[in-house]
């Protein structure tokens, strides 16, 4: 049975067109800087940011590493959101690996950061005081697109305070394509941003930070003392390129049936949605009756799900209309079937 798979934008296969271009790729050893497939994506990614340059990564989670490594020494501080990836599913690697003090702030409800409390957490000059150095935001969030005039507020509270901006855009273009602006005006205020090509771009690896020459030249160490020096890797910078190439302006497909989806678990009895979203690719469902039950009963209908109430559902590049369709049925059969037998 062909599954739908709704756990993540990750689960993408390539398309045979990736393929083909990922068989075609001309390739070289990129640690000695001889693959040009690799220095063709970091400049493409680059120029489409409106930074100087691009260091093409392993993954979404050693790109913001890199970046802290690059940003912070022993002993700096970053500023994040608890609820951001960047801060809880990236191992800790800025204090296991660098030394690096995270100070979490819960997120909004809108995906921001409250920047008069992150005022509060800058700590003075004062050897009690690790150093903070850098304020960490990621858009979208949860779903949620950041709007841009806080982006410039953002922008303004760093130089204010002396701090540098990095975005953690695994789902930048998602972002861009929701807001309807270009993505270098959303990575315009950030010093550095981090993109993910194997989520909904629908590459099978492969991520990009962009920068400055002189902080993406730092980088490219770090990248290497992480393990992230690779070799013969313009054949995942080819699916990449292929991705940049084509699967952008189809996010808003993937947008479009994200909301078809909210539309219709709406309509179900005991099923609602998170307000004011999808925004983007996700969508936020919450249920009466018991998560893993219902996540078993839509695997059994060939429906894959995360359990968890609210229960993220995300759209992507090998889920159509007609899926959206079937995902409804199935769920308007199980929820109202398991919340009845409920005490
Ligand atoms: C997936 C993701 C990452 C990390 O990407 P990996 O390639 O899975 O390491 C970072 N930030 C956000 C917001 C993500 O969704």
């Amino acid at each position: 049975m062909e599954m739908i798979d709704l756990r993540s934008d990750t689960v993408t296969r390539p398309t045979p067109a990736m393929r083909e271009a990922m068989a075609g790729a001309e390739v070289g050893d990129d640690v000695f800087r001889d693959d040009p497939t690799v220095q063709q994506l970091e400049e493409i990614g680059a120029a489409m940011l409106g930074k100087e340059a691009a260091l093409f990564v392993a993954s979404g989670t050693q790109s913001n590493l890199v970046a802290l490594l690059t940003h912070c020494g022993r002993g700096d501080e970053y500023i994040v959101g608890q609820q951001a990836h960047t801060y809880l599913y990236e191992g800790g690697g800025g204090a296991a690996l660098g030394g690096i003090q995270p100070q979490p702030l819960n997120l909004e409800p809108d995906g921001t950061l409250d920047l008069g409390l992150v005022a509060g957490l800058i700590k003075p000059d004062d050897i009690h005081f690790a150093r903070t150095r850098l304020l960490c935001l990621e858009n979208t969030t949860l779903g949620r697109v950041l709007p841009l005039e806080y982006l410039a507020k953002a922008r303004r509270f760093a130089d204010t305070h002396g701090l540098r901006l990095h975005l953690d855009g695994a789902r930048i273009f998602n972002a861009a394509v929701a807001a309807e602006c270009g993505v270098a005006e959303i990575a315009a205020p950030f010093d550095t941003i981090s993109v993910c090509l194997s989520k909904g771009l629908g590459a099978p690896v492969g991520s990009f930070l962009a920068g400055s020459v002189d902080f993406i030249k730092e980088a490219r160490r770090w990248r290497k003392v992480v393990g992230g020096g690779m070799r013969q890797s313009g054949i995942l910078a080819a699916a990449g390129i292929h991705a940049l190439e084509n699967h952008i302006d189809r996010l808003e497909e993937d947008h479009a049936n994200a909301r078809a989806l909210a539309a219709g678990l709406n309509t179900i009895e005991g099923m609602g949605t998170d307000p004011g979203i999808p925004q983007s690719n996700m969508v936020f469902a919450r249920f009466s009756g018991d998560a893993a039950a219902v996540a078993a009963r839509l695997a059994a209908e060939g429906i894959l799900v995360l359990p968890g109430n609210p229960m993220r559902l995300v759209t992507h590049l090998d889920v159509s209309a007609d899926d959206i369709a079937q995902v409804i049925a199935a769920f308007s059969r199980i929820v109202p079937d398991l919340s009845r037998f409920r005490s």
